[in-house]
């Protein structure tokens, strides 16, 4: 029997913490968790899933509107903000009550409270003062919303974190920021039918994937009625009496809004979790330095998800935790692969990715093919809809080989998780070439693309 009175104390029940919990108690260790908020973490609570069941809902008015186009008439509509939330939320603690059981039925010893690092084997839980030692301390208490402290009147915005909670929709919102959760929530708003502006620092949204599907992406917001302001921040926030909002911005103009939300990225959650004193090396946003294997500058210290700001994902947090037990406690040392992760974008439309981006492969070689295909998607046939599809692969002239593909349309993720198992495989376009296609289906478009759009050479 050891000293310690658990081989493994996890400190987060998101993601990542609760993989890894469960996984090592099946290895037959003895493991503690603590969680100061609501097991789930920020996926299951206040990311991927409550947001995926808001882009649901706003999908609705398109879709009552494209439905006249196949011969239905729809009567009036209305949306009930407070129905929406209700539902989401008796969903959130369905999913968490699943995995607190979870974590009961493989013995997992669970603490509903934010604990803190005492000592290189030593956690303390707040709640109650206690002190417990184990064998090995895992990290994985995530991040949360990044706000600009320097913008006067900053204490007036939101984040994601509050924009799962309002108490009604606002009629006019302005989000700030141009990554993954502005965009997605900018639909959401817009949507579900308040005025919406997206105000983003850059030249152009969603900086780091493909050019041509960051266009196509913007370009089809601002159909659907979402006001782009690029190039442009806010210098102040100003809050009226009635408690609407003046978003002043950097380059002059005043902005009227009901909320502003702030999604500009988001940081390591490790303030005050006494990671310093037991000198626990961290990068300076406050992310922990783990080596491959996710352990860190302390041995007997690990972790795992975003934390670590590697690639900030709840399917990465779950595949480093897992990594991290089998290791561990299962005698079965692994780790994660961080390149080729197919992911994807809840924009509207959406957007689903895997590999290089035209740009980046370009760094790796000068010769590229590249196929190109936008089109009607079948349904606006008969809908009228204006929106197109995207889709584009990235090809290595010399090898042949498919270097990346990227999609904007419908269930573009749904395309993303198996183009990511070709392009895991290394699948060339020949590969492409020869699968006889599925008929209709917009993905056929993949397999049939026959001549490149654009031959780069030298
Ligand atoms: P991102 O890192 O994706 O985007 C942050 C955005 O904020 C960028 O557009 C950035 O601009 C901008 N920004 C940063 N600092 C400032 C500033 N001081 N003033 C104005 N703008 C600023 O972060 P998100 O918050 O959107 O998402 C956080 C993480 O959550 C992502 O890394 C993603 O991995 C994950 N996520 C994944 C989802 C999915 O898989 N579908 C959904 C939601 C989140 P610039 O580009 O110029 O730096």
């Amino acid at each position: 029997m050891s000293d310690f009175d658990y081989d493994l104390f996890v400190i987060g029940g998101g993601s990542g913490g609760v993989r890894a919990a469960r996984i090592a108690a099946t290895h037959g260790a003895r493991v503690g968790i603590a969680e100061e908020y609501r097991y789930g973490g920020t996926c299951v609570i206040r990311g991927c899933v409550p947001k995926k069941l808001f882009v649901y809902a706003s999908k609705f008015s398109e879709e009552f509107e494209d439905a006249e186009g196949f011969g239905w008439s729809v009567g009036e509509r209305s949306f009930s903000w407070e129905k929406l939330i209700a539902a989401k939320d008796q969903e959130i603690t369905r999913l968490e009550g699943l995995y607190r059981r979870n974590l009961e039925r493989t013995n997992v010893e669970v603490h509903d409270s934010r604990a803190v690092i005492e000592g290189e084997h030593t956690v303390r839980l707040l709640s109650t003062g206690q002190t417990l030692t184990a064998k090995y301390i895992l990290v994985a208490v995530g991040a949360s919303p990044n706000v600009d402290n320097s913008v006067p009147g900053i204490e007036h915005v939101i984040t994601s974190n509050e924009a799962f909670h309002m108490a009604e929709l606002p009629r006019k919102v302005i989000v700030a920021g141009g990554g993954y959760i502005a965009v997605e929530f900018a639909g959401i708003f817009n949507g579900l039918g308040a005025d919406t502006t997206l105000i983003y620092r850059g030249e152009e949204i969603l900086r780091g994937f493909d050019m041509d599907l960051r266009t196509t992406v913007r370009q089809e917001m601002e159909k659907k009625g979402i006001k782009v302001i690029l190039g442009d921040t806010f210098s102040s926030i100003e809050k009226h009496a009635d408690g609407s909002l003046t978003g002043h911005t950097k380059s002059g103009q005043a902005l009227e809004a009901d909320k502003i939300m702030f999604a500009i990225g988001r940081n390591p959650h490790t303030k005050d979790l006494g990671l310093e004193q037991v000198g626990v090396e961290m990068d300076a946003k406050g992310a922990i330095r783990v080596r491959g294997d996710s352990r860190s500058s302390v041995d007997s210290i690990y972790a795992v998800g975003d934390v670590t700001d590697r690639a900030n994902l709840t399917p990465v947090a779950i595949r480093e935790g897992h990594a991290f037990a089998d290791t561990v406690f299962g005698d079965k040392p692994w780790t994660v692969d961080h390149s080729l992760i197919a992911t994807a974008v809840f924009s509207q439309p959406e957007m689903g990715t895997v590999g290089l981006t035209q740009d980046e492969a370009l760094e790796r070689t000068p010769n590229l093919d590249i196929y190109k295909s936008t089109f009607r998607p079948m349904k606006h046939t008969l809908s009228g809809r204006d929106e197109k599809m995207l889709m584009k692969m990235i090809v290595d002239a010399d090898t042949q080989k498919v270097l990346g593909v990227h999609v904007v349309g419908p269930d573009a993720g749904e395309l993303a998780q198996i183009l990511g198992v070709t392009l895991q495989m290394g699948a060339t376009k020949a590969d492409f070439d020869k699968t006889i296609a599925v008929h209709p289906t917009a993905a056929e478009e993949l397999v049939t693309m026959r001549e490149p759009t654009e031959q780069l050479r030298g």
